[in-house]
């Protein structure tokens, strides 16, 4: 039986080794935490791409159970005017539209999914070096351990040690924001059924929505100009989570409700981090190593991809691995435009978000958004994000 080394217990590793299980591949996956993680993000939109993923997967109604839809986008000036109403999916289909779901019950439903077909997660084990050798590959682990494969796929994130092997001088962009959210319950606000609502803040992003047993999942993304030195550390420059909750809550202290009462009801632990993103990464792949989701294409949240993009190329590459043949050049050719397409789609929105320090720049916004977002609900130019839908081939692309 081949054998495939899955590096990351995130979204694409388990669920690209679930399915190289059914196409008869051993497809263990190795992650670098002790024990998965129920705090792992914050929470994340999964697009109807990704869940048509899911669904092949056999997972999607299990994660629909938890879930917040949220098929509109309501959009506020800092001063508490609504900007327009923008479909989170194709147009005029919202029974399509994007879920909200915690990024710990993704990860739970996936990783439940993977094992139940078999795939062997092991957790506390960090990819250090791969090495290539004839007719293999070999995993060499912090804890000096290794691995044998006939290829490894890389599913390790942004900061992917697979990636140190394939393309050793690709460096993340900053986006210029900072992420930070939380959960909160503010008596008396109301559920918010199909809706994420977003604030341009005086000073911050904001966006919210409210699940029907009132629990509120937010987020704020600030503006900065380089990130906090220790880019790695959640909570930068020696700030504490109730420093930046006190910093946030300063920062929404002039936008309109409920932006400031979901932050005076937020309890923490509040983590800030600084958001990259990968525009391009030259090559996919090499030899007999191959990445998948962030590794290769990590994108801002702005765009609500993240995940669904990971769940996509674990399909794809599924598609075009059945030993002795491995054509991850295949892959990349059917992934790589898309993927780029819509890692810059994204930063046209992070741009969006940044604060502007010209107030001119500001009114003329509150101005002519309404105009744009008007038609949003009819315009079909974003449904090429929406649409794709590859099916599982079983090793036969
Ligand atoms: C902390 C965090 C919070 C996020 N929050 C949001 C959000 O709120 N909204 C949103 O849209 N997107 C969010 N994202 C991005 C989104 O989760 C990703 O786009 C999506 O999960 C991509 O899936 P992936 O499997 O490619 O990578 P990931 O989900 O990042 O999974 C990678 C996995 O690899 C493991 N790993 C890393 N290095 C090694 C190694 N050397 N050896 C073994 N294992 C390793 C990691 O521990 C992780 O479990 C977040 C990402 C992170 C890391």
């Amino acid at each position: 039986m081949p054998k495939a080394l899955v590096i990351g217990a995130g979204v694409a590793g388990p669920a690209v080794a679930t399915l190289l299980t059914r196409s008869g591949w051993e497809a263990p996956v190795f992650e670098a935490r002790s024990e998965p993680d129920p705090f792992a993000g914050l929470f994340l939109n999964i697009a109807v791409n990704g869940r048509r993923v899911l669904s092949t997967l056999g997972l999607e109604e299990r994660l629909l159970s938890d879930a917040h839809p949220a098929p509109n986008m309501v959009m506020w000036s800092g001063r508490g005017k609504q900007l327009g109403v923008v479909p989170n999916g194709p147009a005029e289909r919202p029974a399509d539209g994007g879920v909200v779901v915690r990024r710990s019950w993704l990860h739970e439903v996936i990783r439940d999914g993977a094992e139940q077909e078999g795939v062997k997660l092991t957790y506390g084990r960090r990819l250090a070096e791969v090495h290539q050798h004839v007719g293999g590959v070999t995993a060499r682990f912090t804890d000096g351990t290794e691995e044998e494969g006939d290829v490894i796929i890389g599913a390790d994130g942004i900061g992917s040690a697979v990636r140190k092997y394939v393309a050793p001088d690709v460096v993340p962009t900053f986006t210029g924001l900072l992420g930070s959210g939380g959960f909160a319950h503010v008596p008396g606000l109301e559920p918010t059924p199909g809706i994420q609502h977003f604030v341009f803040g005086a000073r911050s992003f904001f966006g919210y929505l409210v699940r029907e047993d009132g629990t509120v999942f937010w987020f704020a993304n600030l503006t900065a100009d380089a990130p906090p030195a220790d880019r790695s550390g959640l909570i930068g420059s020696g700030a504490t989570s109730d420093d930046w909750l006190a910093r946030l809550r300063d920062l929404h202290s002039d936008d309109p409700a409920p932006v400031p009462q979901i932050l005076a009801a937020t309890k923490g632990p509040v983590t800030v981090y600084p958001i990259f993103r990968l525009p391009r990464v030259q090559p996919w792949w090499h030899d007999r190593a191959v990445l998948v989701g962030d590794a290769v294409h990590a994108t801002s949240p702005s765009a609500g991809q993240g995940a669904s993009m990971a769940l996509e190329d674990a399909v794809v590459l599924a598609n075009h691995l059945s030993e002795p043949k491995r054509d991850f050049q295949a892959y990349e050719d059917a992934r790589r435009d898309r993927a780029e397409k819509l890692v810059a789609y994204a930063a046209g929105i992070d741009k969006q978000k940044r604060v502007s320090k010209s107030r001119l720049s500001v009114a003329i916004r509150d101005l002519m958004l309404p105009i744009f977002l008007r038609k949003a609900g009819a315009d079909h130019r974003n449904d090429w994000i929406f649409d794709y839908d590859v099916p599982f081939r079983g090793g036969r692309a």
